[in-house]
C-alpha cells in the first residue's frame, strides 16, 4: 500500500512538473531530409521545428493507429560513478535481451555516462536494428530548475551536455545515435528548448508513464501502462536495474496482452513517420 501512495505520489510530481514545464502542443509537421546521395544511412525522420524556431516537443503519434512505442530511459547521472563501483547496476542487461527474444522494437535513450560506463552494451544495442539508440543529456542534469531534485545545469551549459552525450555514445560504438532528446526527468522549458535548438534534435516526452521506477510490484506497473494506453502512446520505462527493478517482468506481461488487442510496438522513428500529414 504504502508503494503504490509513493507511486501515485510520484506520478502525481510528474503530471505537476509536466504540467509547469507548460509541455505544447505537438505540432507533429514532418521534416522532409533530402539524403546526400554519399549517405550510407538514411537520414531519421524528425519534427520541423515549432513556433520561433524551437525544437518541436513530441508526446505521442496518431491515435487512429493501433501502435506503441517503448522508450527505455537508460539513466545515470554524472556524479554516480562512485555508486556504480559499489555495484549499483545503472543497466539492464536481462531487459535488454528479454525485448529482442520477444522482438519488440524500442527507442533507448541513455546517458553520456551511462554509455561511458557501459560501452559493450551501447554497442550491443546500437547493433541491433530492433532497437535505436537517441540522447538523455550527458550528466543527467535538470535542464528546468527544480527537477526531481536533480542537479541543475546553467543555460550556457545545456547545448555542450547533450553534444557531450551524442559524442559519449558514438564513442561507445553508435555511430548514428538517433536526433532525439529526452531532457532529464522530462523537465524543459522555453530557455531548455532554445538552448538546445542549434543541435536540430526532436524533443521526446511521454503520454504514458510506466511507473516503473523504483517499483517492487510488477502487477501495479503492468496494470498501470495496460490502463494508460492508446493507439499512439509512447510509454516510459527504465533500463536500470537497480532502479527499476521489475521492468523486465512487465514487459514479459504487457508485450503479449498488447499484441493479443492489435497492437504493434514500433521505435520512435516508426511512431514519428506515422504521424506525418495527420494536419
Ligand atoms: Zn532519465
Amino acid at each position: 500500500m504504502i508503494s503504490l501512495v509513493r507511486r501515485i505520489a510520484a506520478l502525481c510530481a510528474l503530471g505537476a512538473a509536466l504540467a509547469a514545464c507548460g509541455a505544447p502542443e505537438p505540432t507533429h509537421h514532418l521534416r522532409h531530409h533530402s539524403a546526400s546521395p554519399s549517405a550510407t544511412v538514411p537520414a531519421p525522420p524528425t519534427l520541423a521545428p515549432g513556433p520561433g524556431g524551437l525544437p518541436s516537443v513530441f508526446t505521442n503519434g496518431p491515435r487512429n493507429k493501433k501502435i506503441i512505442a517503448l522508450t527505455f530511459d537508460a539513466d545515470m547521472t554524472a556524479d554516480q560513478g562512485t555508486l556504480a563501483a559499489a555495484g549499483n547496476r545503472f543497466d539492464n542487461p536481462g531487459l535488454i535481451d528479454t525485448l529482442r527474444e520477444l522482438g519488440v522494437p524500442a527507442t533507448v535513450f541513455m546517458t553520456g555516462r551511462w554509455a561511458d560506463e557501459y560501452p559493450e552494451e551501447v554497442r550491443y544495442i546500437g547493433r541491433e536494428p530492433l532497437f535505436e539508440v537517441a540522447n538523455h543529456s550527458y550528466s543527467h542534469y535538470s535542464f528546468a530548475g527544480n527537477c526531481y531534485g536533480l542537479p541543475v545545469l546553467a543555460e550556457k551549459q545545456m547545448r555542450s551536455d547533450v553534444e557531450h552525450a551524442f559524442t559519449a555514445i558514438r564513442k561507445a560504438g553508435v555511430p548514428h545515435p538517433m536526433p532525439y532528446f529526452r531532457f532529464p526527468g522530462g523537465c524543459y522549458d522555453d530557455q531548455a528548448l532554445r538552448a538546445i535548438k542549434p543541435l536540430g534534435v526532436t524533443a521526446i516526452q511521454w503520454d504514458v508513464v510506466s511507473g516503473d521506477a523504483f517499483a517492487t510490484d510488477a502487477d501495479a506497473v503492468v496494470r498501470q501502462v495496460m490502463e494508460g494506453v492508446r493507439p499512439g502512446s509512447v510509454v516510459v520505462m527504465h533500463c536500470t536495474r537497480t532502479a527499476a527493478p521489475v521492468t523486465e517482468q512487465v514487459i514479459r506481461a504487457v508485450v503479449p496482452s498488447l499484441r493479443q488487442q492489435g497492437y504493434r510496438f514500433v521505435k520512435v522513428s516508426e511512431m514519428i513517420r506515422a504521424s506525418a500529414g495527420r494536419h
